[in-house]
């Protein structure tokens, strides 16, 4: 065959990336391609977070297709109808792709099957791209995925991975086909990005990865839940945006002994657990996963106050100023925000997974929506009528303040876990502080959401 595409999606990289490999041993040439999807910006994921990552991204990957002689086409549109012009103005025999989970993914490779074909060529879909393991790859007995993460785990860890694949040495693309020029942030999403955003693309995930693996890793298992200390990867956008390969990261993770190391593997194994449910149910984007009748509250006003960090629970308020300026929130300051809201307020979840969505640099479907379900109990936890009560949480995970004073300056005067609770300082000194009172009590949150889910 003389020319095939590459058609980039969710795996902005050259190494261990099949599908690439897979377009070039098919053909002489290939056409690296990347859609500007008006669909993905029509459907509210264009945000202006991810839109300055995804930038970074394209234009990363663009260089180093230029250091193998080779460059990124882009194109803007359907992405189904693009390809397919890509391939009548090359001749391209066939499409490789990376298989994706979410209903919008699923629908675009039906789509692009059934037009390629129509035209006469092929579509050759690639597992292991954008999970370490692909969803459908381990199944329960007589279903079609995992509820609950454990038993998937331990299925999960007796896989073993495909092997790493290099980086191409060269890329050969048509000298004829047409690029728009690559997209500039403002041009992917109306508004300003956050101040402390990541750099996007593979180089910069590659070293953040190689200063993780060398020092981070280790201290993992004992240190992933300390708020101020910020011990975790932040690896997720590079994943999100598959800079990074879930496969390679397993393989050399596990390569790397210790505690810390298994503790990092299995949570690479959550993201693929939500990946594999989301892609057999892929109606959980929206959707209750489980049922539980809840008649979630409306209120607008406290929607707002936790969405804009001043619901007076300073953990809370220090979890959602930290989305908001660097676009990424440690993991047990989403859990406990994310408490906050389904169950202390008992505010829908998905106006708070809507709100993360719209910030997050990694905020994906999969991961973003089931991880609110888990926390909402609507989800997979075995446990779903658990309540995380934001001052004990502080006070385990932040026991010095450190975290809190970070983001909530107005308290910064206020010693130790003495900040957690400015509520419990006299009224005079109270006063000193333009920090709002708690929006709720916590007793009667509590029993509001008992009796709301029927518990004694
Ligand atoms: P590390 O602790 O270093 O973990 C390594 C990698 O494992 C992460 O990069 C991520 O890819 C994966 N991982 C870790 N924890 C989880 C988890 N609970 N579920 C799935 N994958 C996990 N993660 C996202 O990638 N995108 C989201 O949109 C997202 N939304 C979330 C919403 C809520 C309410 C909650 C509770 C969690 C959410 N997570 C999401 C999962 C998790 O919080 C982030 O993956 C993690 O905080 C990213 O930081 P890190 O890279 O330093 O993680």
């Amino acid at each position: 065959m003389d020319v095939s595409i590459a058609l980039f999606t969710s795996d902005l990289r050259l190494r261990d990336h099949p599908v690439l490999a897979g377009a070039l041993r098919a053909a002489r040439r290939v056409v690296p391609l990347f859609v500007v999807d008006a669909r993905l910006a029509a459907a509210g994921f264009a945000v202006p977070n991810r839109a300055a990552f995804l930038a970074d991204c394209l234009a990363d990957l663009d260089e180093a297709l230029r250091e193998r002689g080779g460059r990124l086409v882009i194109r803007r549109g359907d992405a189904v109808e693009e390809t397919c012009r890509v391939a009548a103005e090359t001749g391209a025999g066939e499409v490789h792709l990376a298989g994706g989970v979410s209903g919008f993914a699923l629908r675009r490779e039906e789509r692009l099957r059934a037009a390629l074909a129509a035209d006469g060529r092929g579509l050759r879909v690639h597992d292991a791209v954008v999970t370490a393991v692909p969803p459908g790859a381990v199944l329960p007995t007589g279903r079609d995925h995992y509820a609950v993460f454990t038993p998937y785990f331990r299925r999960w860890s007796a896989e073993a991975p495909r092997p790493v694949i290099a980086a191409p040495r060269t890329v050969p693309v048509p000298p004829e086909v047409r690029s728009e020029p690559l997209p500039r942030a403002a041009s992917l999403a109306r508004g300003e990005p956050s101040p402390a955003l990541p750099e996007g693309g593979e180089r910069a995930g590659r070293r953040r990865l190689t200063a993780w693996l060398r020092t981070g890793v280790t201290g993992y298992a004992d240190r992933h839940d300390d708020l101020p200390g910020d011990a975790t990867s932040r690896l997720s956008p590079y994943l999100h945006f598959g800079c990074l390969s879930p496969v390679e990261l397993v393989t050399r993770a596990r390569r790397t002994a210790g505690a810390g190391a298994e503790a990092f593997v299995r949570q690479l194994a959550w993201r693929d657990f939500h990946h594999q449910l989301l892609a057999a149910r892929p109606d959980a984007a929206r959707r209750d996963y489980r049922t539980r009748h809840d008649h979630w509250r409306e209120d607008a006003e406290e929607l707002a106050a936790w969405r804009e960090g001043r619901t007076g629970y300073p953990v809370v308020d220090a979890a959602m100023r930290q989305l908001a300026h660097e676009g990424w929130m440690h993991n047990r300051a989403r859990l406990l925000s994310a408490s906050f809201l389904t169950k202390t307020l008992y505010l829908d979840w998905r106006a708070g997974a809507r709100h993360f969505l719209d910030l997050l640099v990694d905020g994906d479907v999969a991961n973003n929506q089931l991880n609110w379900q888990w926390v909402a109990g609507t989800g997979s936890d075995t446990r779903p009528n658990r309540v995380l009560n934001p001052l004990a949480q502080a006070k385990r995970f932040d026991p010095t303040g450190e975290y809190v004073r970070r983001w909530v300056p107005e308290l910064a005067e206020l010693p130790g876990a003495a900040v957690h609770h400015p509520w419990r300082l006299r009224a005079a000194e109270r006063a000193r502080y333009a920090y709002p009172e708690p929006i709720v009590d916590l007793d009667d949150a509590l029993a509001r959401f008992r009796a709301a889910r029927g518990i004694d």
